[in-house]
């Protein structure tokens, strides 16, 4: 039996409809699948929607519709591009509405909660919505996001903190050893660059009242819900089965032993390093490779 290959796609924000560039990942994905299959692998690709992002809710109230019709009338266009451009994914996966995301978030979120790798903090800063993310007053230019053009919003409210920093050195290993292949090499020295520099713990929920209310409360936690990306980061373990009835799941998970993330973005960084660092609890581990910052 052939080693499984697992593909996916980046999943896109459905704050607008789908562009050039989405649709060029999406052929790049379908041709790379089809290459696989014809050299006899078991291929699976899986695509789907980033359903609980700020930047959605903002869309949708700018449109005057609520949220939840919002995303799931995009999701129904994003699913429409597969086969306008001939293009065959296994599984579409809207995180808003596919119950096995949720579960995925919740196991994900407890798995991280129990290793010791979440702690809640007060928080303030510059928070740019288009970029989904705290930015730093020093990237600025003249008061605004260079890649939005727009000044962000100064936030102050408690978030729950991965202990990314912890695990900054187990990341860079596996980087170096190639147990984790970034491709092309361009990204993969960006992304040992990023962590040569001090490696901050990251910011995983938000308030539940600036979210609007929109997204996967943090478990046992009602006025957080869970940041966008570790969100994001449970769709990629959903789409394998994870966490999965019978440790279906996890079997798939070690079985997938050439995964493969495809991102035509140019998007290296956070999301690049968070998979790897919170990989550990996604596999029952304890993941403290190293004493925490705090
Ligand atoms: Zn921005």
């Amino acid at each position: 039996m052939t080693t499984p290959y697992f593909l996916s796609t980046a999943i896109p924000y459905v704050n607008s409809r789908p562009h050039l560039g989405f649709a060029f990942e999406v052929v790049v994905a379908d041709a790379l699948a089809r290459h696989r299959r014809r050299r006899g692998r078991d291929v699976r690709l899986v695509t789907g929607t980033d359903d609980h992002s700020l930047k959605n809710v903002l869309a949708a109230e700018r449109a005057g519709v609520g949220t939840a019709a919002w995303v799931a009338g995009h999701a129904d266009r994003f699913r429409a591009l597969w086969p306008t451009l001939g293009a065959t994914a296994d599984e579409f996966v809207s995180t808003s509405l596919d119950p096995r995301h949720r579960a995925a978030v919740v196991a994900l979120w407890q798995r991280l909660a129990a290793a010791g790798d979440l702690y809640r903090a007060p928080y303030r800063g510059l928070y740019c919505v288009g970029c989904e993310r705290f930015v730093d007053a020093g990237d600025l230019v003249d008061g605004c996001c260079p890649e939005h053009a727009a000044p962000p919003e100064e936030v102050a409210e408690d978030n729950w903190f991965f202990r990314l920093g912890r695990h900054a050195d187990a990341v860079r290993a596996a980087i170096r050893d190639g147990r984790l292949a970034i491709e092309p090499a361009a990204a993969r020295d960006e992304t040992l660059a990023f962590l040569e520099r001090p490696v901050h713990d990251l910011s995983v929920s938000r308030s539940a009242a600036r979210a609007r209310g929109w997204g996967i409360p943090v478990p046992d936690d009602p006025d957080q819900v869970v940041y966008v990306w570790i969100d994001a980061l449970a769709y990629y373990l959903a789409s394998l089965g994870w966490p999965g009835a019978q440790a279906q799941g996890r079997r798939r998970l070690r079985d997938q032993r050439r995964r493969r993330r495809l991102r035509v973005r140019d998007d290296a960084g956070a999301p690049t390093i968070t998979a790897p660092g919170s990989a550990p609890a996604s596999r029952g581990g304890s993941g403290a490779e190293s004493p925490g910052r705090r």
